[in-house]
């Protein structure tokens, strides 16, 4: 439930109501918003009675959280987040580009990608050191050597950057070097990482699954806030469905339902919904239309020649293409590109 403070609450009052919920055992989180305060409170709830907390001084009223997930819950912090990376600010008003490869492969690969990517407007840039293969045999990544090369790429270019972690191994060696850590599709239920991601306390972009359902999806993220770290966004990257013109069906109905019922921002990931680069534009255009924060799209130095998703890749060129062609549509429904 939560307990959102009328708006001449004092500080007294709200450190006055969560004394009295702690000592029945039961854990709260403060969301101290512009026009409101509420108090999310978690635990046994049968220990407090709901008449007895609307008449402590202060309170405006008590409000049960019937989903299973709480703190990521638009009804305990009404404001959207925004959710601030160097440079980079992703929430409302801005349309943030995350751009690069889907594999770090060499150092002056991912230099390059990083330079032509803020050229064109990018202001993270990705590269994956641990790659989760469908197949054991194919390339599985870099490890620590591709985090330097990511660190390397962002001291030059000042871009944030962003690796995915499939171990707490992975998160403990990506804390040293990158800006943003991501939970990829195919771990977007492992919840001993997600755990871990929270305490990581850096910025999460969490995939989702490839069949979750946006409700599984959102307690996924709940692992994450519960540890104490507020700053997930959630990348809709296309689910599985029985189309097979495309690698995945990308979902644009899931923005508007997620804007709907969580304060986190929201991207989408044009190019593994679809797995062609052809179709990349199009949807990246749909996905700032139906109200994403942000895009990641991958881009190859040599996309015919790349470790891993080269056909879904796009050249530098048509990187810059593209992000011509994004800005008017950014500006349509009022956001600043590329920041
Ligand atoms: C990726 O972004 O490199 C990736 C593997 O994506 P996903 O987890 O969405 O498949
Ligand atoms: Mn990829």
């Amino acid at each position: 439930m939560i307990i959102v403070m009328k708006q001449n609450a004092s500080e007294e009052n709200v450190e006055h109501l969560i004394k009295v919920i702690h000592g029945k055992g039961l854990e709260t989180h403060l969301s101290t918003g512009k026009q409101v305060t509420i108090i999310g409170v978690v635990g046994d709830k049968s220990q407090l009675t709901y008449d007895n907390l609307e008449i402590f001084e202060g309170v405006d009223k008590i409000v049960p959280v019937t989903e299973s997930y709480k703190l990521s819950s638009k009804k305990f912090h009404p404001e959207p987040t925004t959710i601030k990376v160097k440079n980079a600010s992703i929430g409302p008003g801005t349309l943030t580009i995350i751009a690069g490869p889907c594999a770090v492969e060499t150092e002056e690969q991912l230099m390059s990608i990083a330079k032509a990517v803020k050229k064109a407007g990018a202001s993270i840039v990705r590269g994956g050191a641990y790659k989760p293969r469908t197949s054991p045999y194919s390339f599985q990544g870099l490890e620590e050597a591709g985090l330097r090369y990511m660190k390397e790429a962002s001291e030059e270019t000042g871009l944030a950057t962003i690796c995915e972690v499939v171990s707490l191994d992975a998160i403990n060696t990506a804390v040293k070097y990158v800006d943003m850590i991501q939970i990829g599709a195919r771990n977007m239920q492992n919840f001993f990482l997600l755990k871990e991601a929270g305490k990581s306390g850096l910025p999460v972009v969490l995939k989702r699954g490839l069949a979750a359902t946006i409700d599984e999806w959102l307690n996924a993220a709940e692992y994450i806030i519960s540890e104490g770290n507020p700053h997930v966004i959630l990348c809709e990257r296309g689910i599985r469905t029985f189309e097979t013109s495309t690698r995945n069906t990308l979902d644009l109905s899931a923005i508007p339902v997620l804007r709907s019922k969580t304060h986190f921002p929201i991207i989408v990931d044009p190019s593994h919904a679809t797995g062609v680069r052809d179709y990349v534009p199009s949807l990246a255009k749909a996905g700032i239309a139906v109200g994403a924060d942000g895009l990641m799209i991958e881009v190859h130095n040599d996309p015919e020649n790349s470790m891993s998703d080269g056909p879904q890749s796009l050249t530098f060129q048509q990187f810059e293409e593209l992000t011509k062609e994004l800005a008017p549509y950014s500006s349509l429904v009022g956001r600043a590109f590329g920041i």
